[in-house]
Formats: structure tokens, C-alpha cells, sequence
């Protein structure tokens, strides 16, 4: 490919191809596997992302609740719908909308216009890192790039059906962790996540499928979940979704973060591509964006660490008071703006970023 782009997309899943859609002109995303076939999620969002994304096709079942149960009981909460959805559908139709050149490639680098991969090196004025957890960037550097991942979580899909969202959480489920049960049409996907980041699961799997009475675990995926943030500019490059540690901590509901983020990113580098900013601003400005809606993930980060020490009573008591109407008000509202689906749309849009506070840009 001897092409000239007017920007390079590296990762082709949620962030990646959000951004790519916001971009205009030559686009070549980039990833290491067939579009679709890189999941790592249990695929489970709040259902106004796909809404506003013109993505209700790829729905597979719509969950009103959610139930968290702890070992006294078990408490249904509503806050808004959430949907399951068919990951490789979602992104080959968002794939396919972006017009974009697609490499099958690995990225070994990508810093200031210049991306290097396992078939060659390419440059382009904007670059945008959306390759997940592990971020592009060579092994030397890996340590001081990478968000520190914190948690990791494994799943399967087992032929059942059912309703609403499941979570099962409390120290009687073990520490430090919380396991899942999410019906998606046809199946159900169940899995278990660690936030000390134990990778060793496949038979804590294995006992939660046979608690559940689900059967055998079949195909196994995941991965880490970075819920602490990187600078998200780095050496020239837009940095979207888990390469910038978008993940939420808690519930590790990292794919509105990196939908919301990958689309704000690509809209202020289609700004620079067009010529109403320079580079460096649409940078500048993605970053103190970005910033602005920090606080939440820093809320969170201490909620992780205080759900971590509570006994089971009183983690029945937190699931009972967060399904009060008053903390629901607050706190889904908050829950809601750290990265708004209101801002989604389902092509390129013109629309400014919302204003940011001056303290925060500063
Ligand atoms: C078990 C588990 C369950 C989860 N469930 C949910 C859930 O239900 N809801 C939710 O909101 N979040 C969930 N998450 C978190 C969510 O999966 C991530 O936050 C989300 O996938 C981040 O999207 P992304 O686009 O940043 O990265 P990814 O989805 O990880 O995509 C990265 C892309 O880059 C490609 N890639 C990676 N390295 C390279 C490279 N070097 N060169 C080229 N291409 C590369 C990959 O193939 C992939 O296509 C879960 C995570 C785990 C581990």
C-alpha cells in the first residue's frame, strides 16, 4: 500500500472505527484480525449508543433490570435500558460506513504521523491509537504507555435463555471480583472479572457455569480492563477507548467510553483535516475534553477500593441504597455524563465538542 492517507486508524473495534466514521477524506484502519473477530467483551451497552447510532439491527435483547445479587438477597434496579448486541455485526456496519482502507497488520508504533506495522510503515498527518489495553507502542516503551490494567474478566457462551442483566457480587463470590450472567437472544453470556488483575480463571469459570447450571464452558475470551487513565494525547497521536484506560472502574463498562471518546476524537481530527484547526488544537482541545470528565472515574476508583473491603451485609445494604430513588437521581445522571450518549451520532457530524469548564482546560 503506497497510498497517501489523510489519517490512520489503529484498531479496528469500538474506538477505532467510532473515530474512523467521524473522519473525512483518505482512512486507513489498521488491526491484526479480520474486522469483528477481535472480541473481548460481553457486549452489553446502555441501548441509546445504539440508538444514536442508527445500530438497533445489531441488537440481540433489551434488559430493562438489572439484578445484583449478593448472598441475602438480591436487588432489581432500573436505570435505563441496557441491550446485548452481535459484536461482529456492530463493527463491520460500523466498518463499512467509514469508506475507509482496511490493513490486516499488527501495529509495532505510532507516534507523530508515522505508524509502523508488521507490513510496513505508513505516515499520515493524524493518527489515532485505539488498539485496546495493550496501546501501540514498542515493547521499550510499553510500560511507561500502557494504562495500568487494574482488572481482568473472562467469559463464555452457553445455550440458555433469559432476562435482565445479572451480577453477582460480595465477598461469598470471593474477593476483589464480581461474575455475570447477561441473556443475549439465543445464549447467555456468563463470565467472572478480577480487579487485581488474576488472569487464572478458567475454573472459577467453570464452578460459576456449574452454580448456574449452565453446563460446560465452551469458547473462552477476554482480557484486562484499564480503568486508570494515560494522558490521552500522546506524541502527536489521539489516544480512544481502553489504550487510554476509558474503561469505568467498578462495573468495567469500558465500550460507551470508547464509542463517545473514538467519535469525539475523530471529530476534532476531521476538524484539523479540514483546516479550521490546526493539529495541535484539535489535540489540545481533545485532550481538556477528555479531562473534564475525569472525575467520575476517579469516584469510582475509590468506590472499587471500598466495595472491595465490605462485607456481605453490607454490600446487600450498598445495592439496596443505590436502588433508592435519590441516589439514582444523582448518581446515574453522573454516571451518564462521563461519556454522554447523547453525544453519539450515526455518521460524521459537524456538531462542537460540549464547552469545558475553564479550569479544567487550563
Ligand atoms: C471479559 C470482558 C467483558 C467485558 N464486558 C463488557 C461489557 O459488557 N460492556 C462494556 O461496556 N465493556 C465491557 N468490557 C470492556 C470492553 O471490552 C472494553 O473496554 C472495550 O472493548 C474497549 O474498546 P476498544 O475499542 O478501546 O478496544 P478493543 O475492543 O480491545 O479493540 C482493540 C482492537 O485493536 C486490535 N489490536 C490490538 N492490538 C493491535 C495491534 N498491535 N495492531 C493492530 N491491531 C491491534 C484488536 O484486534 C481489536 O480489534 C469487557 C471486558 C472484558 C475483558
Amino acid at each position: 500500500m503506497s497510498a497517501q492517507y489523510d489519517a490512520i486508524v489503529c484498531g479496528g473495534s469500538f474506538a477505532g472505527l467510532a473515530a474512523a466514521g467521524q473522519i473525512g477524506g483518505r482512512v486507513l484502519v489498521i488491526d491484526r484480525l479480520p474486522i469483528g473477530d477481535g472480541e473481548t467483551s460481553a457486549s452489553a451497552v446502555p441501548l441509546a449508543c445504539l440508538e444514536n447510532m442508527d445500530l438497533l439491527s445489531v441488537v440481540e435483547q433489551v434488559h430493562e433490570e438489572i439484578h445484583i445479587h449478593t448472598r441475602r438477597r438480591t436487588q432489581t434496579l432500573r436505570f435505563f435500558p441496557f441491550a446485548t448486541f452481535d459484536y461482529r455485526r456492530l463493527c463491520r456496519e460500523l466498518f463499512d460506513r467509514t469508506g475507509a482502507d482496511l490493513l490486516h497488520a499488527r501495529v509495532v508504533e505510532a507516534r507523530n504521523g508515522r505508524v509502523r506495522t508488521t507490513r510496513g510503515d505508513f505516515e499520515a498527518p493524524i493518527v489515532v491509537d485505539a488498539v485496546g489495553w495493550r496501546t501501540a507502542t514498542t515493547r521499550a516503551d510499553a510500560r511507561r504507555a500502557r494504562a495500568p490494567r487494574r482488572s481482568f474478566g473472562i467469559e463464555s457462551r452457553q445455550p440458555f435463555r433469559g432476562e435482565g442483566l445479572h451480577f453477582y457480587v460480595g465477598p461469598s463470590q470471593g474477593s476483589r471480583r464480581f461474575y455475570w450472567a447477561f441473556p443475549a437472544g439465543d445464549h447467555l453470556r456468563a463470565g467472572l472479572a478480577t480487579y487485581t488483575g488474576d488472569s487464572d480463571l478458567s475454573k472459577d469459570l467453570k464452578e460459576f457455569c456449574d452454580r448456574l447450571e449452565i453446563g460446560e464452558p465452551g469458547h473462552v475470551h477476554g482480557g484486562f480492563f484499564t480503568s486508570r487513565w494515560v494522558d490521552p494525547i500522546r506524541d502527536g497521536v489521539f489516544l480512544a477507548g481502553d489504550s487510554a484506560g476509558h474503561c469505568l472502574p467498578v462495573s468495567g463498562e469500558g465500550i460507551r467510553p470508547a464509542l463517545v471518546f473514538g467519535q469525539l476524537a475523530g471529530r476534532l481530527a476531521e476538524r484539523s483535516r479540514v483546516g479550521d484547526l490546526t493539529l495541535d488544537q484539535a489535540l489540545s482541545q481533545y485532550r481538556a475534553y477528555v479531562r473534564s470528565r475525569k472525575k467520575a472515574w476517579d469516584v469510582l476508583d475509590r468506590l472499587q477500593s471500598v466495595l472491595n473491603t465490605l462485607p456481605d451485609p453490607l454490600f446487600a445494604e450498598f445495592a439496596r441504597a443505590v436502588g433508592t430513588r435519590r441516589v439514582l437521581d444523582f448518581a446515574v445522571g453522573a454516571y451518564w455524563r462521563a461519556a454522554d450518549p447523547d453525544l453519539l451520532t450515526p455518521g460524521r457530524s459537524a456538531t462542537p465538542l460540549p464547552a469545558v469548564p475553564t479550569a479544567v482546560a487550563a
